[in-house]
């Protein structure tokens, strides 16, 4: 038998990657958290970032990480189910449960570990999870894990939704997830409907609150800001975006929490997060429930700014967040408008197929709360500049 030709194989998959425009590089990026970030030694105002409040360069955050690894050391050395449990996880999962409104709250590595583990302990063959179609990687893998019955419904389609939740009627048992605020678009899940169509179906429901928390509802997510805290069943969210920090939070009652402790594969056999990023983590968590975060005023900016793109004749989609698309159509000219605005000293992101729909190339604008006006005119200017540029043909 001949061996497998390995290095074919690789050579083959890779060049197909750059043929099709999907080869993927770690950008020249240095301090890339920061409200300006260093770009091929070019400094640039950050659009692109998810530290929206701009809390992980705060005085606070590092003196709290500081402390912690000064009592603790560097790692937490073990899962938390072994020894891998120090004071301050029970501290955080205390303050988390008492934020959110709910009875408990159990710590992950990551967002990304927080979604494989409420699926992997929540759903089995036997479930079939209905899952909005833009909602992130990491929810379908958690389905995939679960090896469930995966529901897609069309972006926001509570018709679809309805109708999948009907056509699984026998279904042992059923899962709603949805992302609360959508990464590509800024734009909302319709939660009121949601939950109301999961208990007319006798359905769980999981949100996902990446990009909400620390900017919605105090801080707290959408469920909050909607009053529908208690109507949702199980809460996810991370202290890695907005919180200027690392790892996840999934919160929720007593016996959903019990289930991922018991069941959730990516707690049990991971090592818990080192007493630095735990530190961090409580610091940013009580900023922002004393309400020191400046989450109004990055809405409000928000709010300003989709004004103002809408002038200039952009499309921004359904945004209502501190995420705002700027469509564009095609790749190239999302490429351009990108380099564009590069050369102007702003960096956001062009995001393309299959990121995102066919024909639906965007700026992906990624607001934050520490830009000065200065900064923020500039942005305005640029934009400005863009639109001019864009009447004339002169981009791509
Ligand atoms: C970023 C993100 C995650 C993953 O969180 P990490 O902490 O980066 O692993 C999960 N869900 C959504 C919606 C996200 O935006």
């Amino acid at each position: 038998m001949s061996a497998f030709d390995w290095n074919q194989h690789m050579a083959a998959r890779l060049a197909e990657a750059r043929t099709r425009g999907l080869w993927r590089e770690i950008p020249p990026v240095d301090r890339g958290a920061d409200r300006t970030v260093l770009w091929q030694g070019r400094r640039l105002l950050n659009l692109a970032s998810n530290n929206y409040l701009g809390l992980a360069g705060r005085g606070e955050l590092r003196a709290a990480a500081v402390r912690a690894v000064e009592e603790y050391g560097t790692t937490a050395g073990a899962s938390r189910l072994v020894t891998g449990n120090f004071a301050l996880c029970d501290e955080l999962e205390r303050l988390t449960a008492g934020f959110k409104g709910q009875q408990a709250a159990l710590l992950l590595g990551s967002g990304y570990a927080a979604n494989l583990c409420v699926m992997a302990a929540l759903a089995d063959r036997h479930t079939v999870v209905f899952s909005d179609r833009l909602n992130h990687a990491s929810i379908v893998d958690g389905i995939a894990l679960a090896r469930a019955v995966h529901a897609r419904y069309r972006h926001g389609d509570m018709e679809h939704l309805a109708e999948l939740l009907a056509r699984h009627g026998d279904a042992p048992r059923k899962i709603v997830v949805t992302d609360t605020v959508f990464s590509m678009d800024g734009d909302v899940a319709d939660l009121a409907r949601i939950v109301e169509l999961a208990q007319e179906h006798g359905a769980l429901t999981v949100v996902d609150e990446a990009h909400a928390t620390g900017v919605l509802g105090e801080g707290r997510g959408l469920a909050h800001e909607l009053g529908l805290s208690d109507a949702v069943d199980v809460h996810m969210g991370t202290f890695s975006k907005a919180l200027g920090s690392h790892g996840a939070y999934v919160a929720g009652r007593e016996d959903v929490v019990a289930m991922l402790r018991n069941f959730g594969r990516p707690f049990i056999f991971s090592t818990a997060l080192p007493p630095a990023v735990v530190g961090a983590s409580l610091a940013a968590l009580r900023l922002v429930a004393a309400g020191g975060a400046k989450a109004r005023r990055l809405l409000d900016s928000a709010a300003d700014l989709r004004h103002h793109l809408a002038a200039l004749g952009f499309s921004t989609g359904r945004s209502v967040t501190q995420i705002i698309p700027v469509i564009l159509g095609d790749n190239a000219t999302a490429l351009a408008a990108r380099d564009f605005l590069m050369e102007r000293g702003v960096l956001v992101p062009a995001i393309r197929p299959p990121s995102v729909p066919e024909g639906t190339a965007r700026l992906r604008v990624s607001l934050r709360a520490d830009l000065t006006e200065a900064d923020m005119e500039r942005v305005h200017t640029a934009f400005e500049e863009l639109a001019v540029a864009r009447s004339r043909g002169g981009l791509a």
